[in-house]
């Protein structure tokens, strides 16, 4: 008997295993009617054999037939196709010679029906219970056919020869026909292979059961010679076997561990979360183990779970067999509940129908399973998922120890091959995004853009920044400005959809690319993008505002031909820093190139310039109202860059806070500051200066001891000096400027609101801070001539100040009306062109000496007025 078992193709001899289908079911107890019916007509018109009746053949045929089926051996006929030999021809034909017909009948029905029960496989049974009947009876009517046909002439043997012939043939014929009732088909090619190769093992099979059959009833003891030589013959097909089986185990190992390889490679890339989960279902690869190992274990069905992204949920892949539906929708909830999938330790569990607890056999039924072996896979430090073999192909046996060692073999090579690709795919995600908020970091954007970017002819680059994020990150601190990167990414994303490569450059800077997107829907888009990003974000019971500004680049304004993504990157920075409050959006224009080389320089020249001497301190005078006493001069840094002149403190001062050197800045300057108030001292002379104060150096929590150092060095004392801070930048980070100018105040230095009236705090909020000045913005003081509503602004300004026991300070006083109206309205101290200009050190001193006058103080010390 043979049972070729290929990919495809269930082996329609041998039996069958599954029936999932009604028209099987009719047929299969259609068969059983005429197997029964006909094996009552073969039995009453065989001739009674009555002496041969040899009842003790009876139990020897159930062992032989047991045997038979039980010695199957497979046979790699090519790769890929299995042939399964059996030995069932041998009892049969030896029946055929000397049992009656019932008693075959009886011992081939027990045998194997008595096995399928036992496994509880009832449609299975019938099917092949009615097989059983039909075949005994054909084999017995060819016999006696064939016995009548030669009569006493022929070899006596001819009958029970073709009979057993017989059996294989309407075996196929009946196998055929259920598969087509199934549904499935074989080709005509591989139908023809199959009988031929059928016939060849009947043949076989045959004629060495007559040959043995003749010397043990000819030859003195030559039963013993028989059993000899099939003892040999057996043993030797048993190793072969082993053998066979143990290499092609192997090979599917190894197989398998190359294909888990080998699948892991497609993930390459640094594609955007929203798709990185690696699709066990949609990958063909996958599809392949499972089929190997399906095919391996010559199981009716493989069933691969598996989660290759811890995050991602189990997911499902079939080999074989279909699931049924209800099996299929399962979900994770339903499967961690399955007693099947319940799995302690890495060893294989073997489940069967006969043996099986009520909640298994309920799961095995929801299977539509009979037996399964469940193995599961567990990586390094999880639970990584599970295989399942379900019902081996085979007409009486289930899986073996060989199979259970296979799975357990292969399951621990599935399972290290999982976990290293998992590693590798983490490692490869690591690598390409920003941990933060899971978007693409600046490596994966280079490596997702690249390719896109030479191919798209228009395509642009976007940059975000979120703008307030330094400052909420220092004023809320770090998890609050995380949260707020994070919230952001998100609404882009949601604004983009997934599959626009977005990135987080850096803090609160993000990129974008737009591939064949025309410049006019890119500044769409970063419009879009500016308005989600400005909706306020609820943090915890906070909500807190945020704006952002958007620099765009397409590749075809970019000036370099083949623009790489750093060149696009780098653009699209300078147009965010091109942008302004009025136009917070701005297309890169080649123009840009110059402002940002300019502040490049500056930002990466600053300390050499500090060392180098370039950088000085000018002073402005203060006086006070309306005794025109020199009170003290505010300390302005300046610049004098050797290739760009004079620079402006507005645009450097921001770009060395953007190094994080500032501290140095202020210490520089604050020196210097002491240096001349100590000078002044020496002189007999009490005028203070006032250094203005970054707002990182407020968030610097050992400023207050550098100051503390800086006054003793100096041997100042703390009232004659003033730090002057923005509104905004106290308000940026309350919560961390406070204890800074808590500290400095309790130093005694004077603590003064700079810029006021440009922030949005109201006076009132003056009261909570520990500061002695307020000074009103020059713009406020500019416009008083010419605008009532910032002459209302100056006023009441002086006037909240004064009740908050404030000094009050105008700067920006250019002209003499300014100067009257400020008098008037009892502002205390003045300070602006209309004095003077800053100047250097000794210009300072210069115009101290021509413009003022030496005279008695109050209590007699040295104070200096300005002349008229
Ligand atoms: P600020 O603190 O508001 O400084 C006053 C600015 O107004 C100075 O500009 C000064 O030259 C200018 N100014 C003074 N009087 C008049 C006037 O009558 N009319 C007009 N139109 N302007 C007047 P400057 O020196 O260019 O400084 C600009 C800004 O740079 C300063 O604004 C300050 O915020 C920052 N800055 C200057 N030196 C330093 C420093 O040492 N450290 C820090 N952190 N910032 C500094
Ligand atoms: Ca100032
Ligand atoms: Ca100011």
């Amino acid at each position: 008997m043979s049972d070729p078992a290929s990919n495809s193709a269930t082996a329609p001899r041998g039996g069958l295993t599954r029936s999932t289908n009604r028209g099987f079911s009719v047929f299969a107890v259609a068969l059983l009617a005429v197997g029964v019916l006909s094996a009552v007509a073969v039995g009453s018109w065989l001739p009674d054999r009555g002496g041969h009746s040899l009842l003790w053949a009876g139990p020897l045929l159930v062992v032989g037939f047991l045997l038979a089926e039980q010695l199957a051996i497979n046979v790699d006929v090519r790769s890929g196709v299995a042939w399964t030999i059996s030995f069932t021809e041998i009892p049969l034909v030896l029946g055929l010679l000397v049992a009656p017909f019932e008693v075959v009948l009886a011992a081939h029905v027990v045998a194997g029906v008595g096995t399928l029960l036992g496994r509880r496989i009832l449609d299975r049974a019938i099917y092949n219970a009615g097989l059983m009947f039909v075949e005994i009876s054909v084999a017995f009517a060819v016999a006696e056919g064939v016995n009548r046909a030669f009569g006493s002439s022929g070899p006596p043997w001819a009958g029970a020869f073709v009979g057993t012939i017989a059996v294989p043939l309407v075996a196929i014929v009946l196998g055929l026909t259920a598969l087509q009732l199934m549904g499935k088909s074989m080709r005509v090619g591989n139908g023809v292979r199959l009988v031929l190769q059928t016939l060849v093992v009947a043949l076989l099979n045959t004629a060495a059961g007559l040959v043995a059959y003749e010397i043990a009833t000819t030859t003195p003891w030559g039963g013993v010679l028989i059993v000899l030589v099939f003892a040999g013959i057996s043993a030797t097909y048993l190793a072969y076997s082993g053998l066979l089986r143990e290499q092609r185990d192997l090979e599917a190992l190894s197989e398998v561990s190359l294909r888990v390889a080998r699948s892991g490679q497609r993930a390459t890339g640094p594609r955007d979360p929203a798709d990185d989960a690696d699709d066990v279902e949609n990958n063909d690869e996958w599809q392949l183990i499972a089929d190997r190992i399906r095919e391996q274990l010559n199981a009716d069905r493989v069933v691969l779970r598996l989660r290759t992204d811890p995050q991602a949920s189990m997911q499902t892949l079939v080999s074989g067999e279909p699931l049924p539906e209800a099996m299929r929708r399962a979900d994770s909830r339903s499967s961690r509940e399955d007693p099947m999938l319940q799995l302690p330790g890495s060893h294989v569990r073997y489940f069967r129908l006969a043996d099986a607890s009520e909640d298994v056999v309920d799961a095995l039924v929801r299977r539509d399973a009979r037996e399964a072996l469940v193995v599961p896979l567990r990586g390094a430090n999880q639970l990584l998922g599970a295989v399942e073999a379900h019902d081996r192909l085979s007409r009486w046996r289930g899986f073996g120890k060989a199979d259970i060692q296979l799975l357990r073999t292969l399951a621990s090579h599935l399972a290290t091959a999982v976990d290293n690709r998992r590693l590798l795919a983490r490692l490869r995600h690591d690598a390409y995004h920003d941990p933060l908020t899971g978007l693409l970091n600046r490596p994966g954007f280079r490596e997702a853009v690249a390719e896109p970017l030479r191919q798209t002819p228009a395509s642009v680059v976007l940059r975000v920044d979120l703008d307030v994020l330094s400052t909420v990150s220092d004023a809320l601190g770090q998890a609050w400005g995380n949260r707020m990167v994070v919230a952001a990414g998100r609404r882009m994303r949601d604004s983009l959809g997934p599959d626009v490569p977005l990135a987080r450059l850096e803090g609160g800077s993000f990129a974008v690319f737009l591939a064949g997107a025309k410049a006019e829907h890119a500044h769409e888009i970063a419009e879009r993008l500016r308005a989600g990003l400005s909706v306020p974000y609820p943090v915890d019971r906070l909500t807190v505002e945020a704006t952002a500004i958007v620099g765009y680049v397409a590749k075809s304004v970019c000036e370099v031909d083949e623009p790489d993504v750093d060149a696009m990157l780098q653009r699209a920075d300078v147009a965010v820093r091109a942008t302004s409050e009025a136009e917070p959006v701005r297309s890169y224009a080649p123009s840009m190139g110059q402002i940002f080389l300019r502040r490049f320089q500056l930002v990466t020249q600053f300390r050499h310039a500090l060392e180098g001497g370039q950088i000085s301190v000018h002073y402005q005078p203060k006086v006070a109202l309306p005794s025109r006493q020199v009170v003290g001069a505010e300390a302005l840094v300046r610049w004098k860059h050797p290739e760009f002149g004079r620079v402006d403190p507005d645009e450097f001062v921001p770009a060395v806070e953007a190094t994080g050197l500032v501290d140095v800045l202020t210490d520089f300057v604050m020196d210097r500051a002491l240096e001349r108030v100590r000078m002044w001292l020496d002189r007999g002379l009490r005028m203070s200066i006032a250094v203005n104060l970054s707002v990182r150096t407020l968030a610097d929590e050992q400023f207050p001891d550098r100051v503390a150092v800086a006054l003793e060095h100096h041997d100042v004392p703390p009232g004659l000096l003033t730090f002057e801070l923005t509104e905004s930048g106290v308000m940026a980070d309350p919560e961390r400027a406070l204890p800074v100018l808590r500290r400095l105040h309790a130093l005694g230095v004077v603590l003064a609101v700079d810029d006021f009236g440009t922030g949005y705090s109201s006076l009132a909020y003056l009261r909570q801070l520990p500061v002695d000045e307020v000074k009103i913005d020059k713009s406020f003081v500019l416009g008083m001539g010419t605008d009532l509503g910032d002459m209302a602004v100056v006023r009441s300004i002086v006037e909240l100040g004064h009740s908050l026991g404030l000094v009050v300070v105008a700067e920006g006083v250019e002209d003499d009306a300014a100067r009257d109206q400020l008098v008037a309205m009892g502002c205390d101290i003045a300070q602006g062109y209309l004095i003077s200009r800053p100047l250097s050190e000794e210009r300072f001193e210069a115009w101290l000496r021509a413009r003022t006058v030496q005279v008695r103080g109050a209590r007699d010390e040295t104070v200096l007025t300005l002349v008229h």
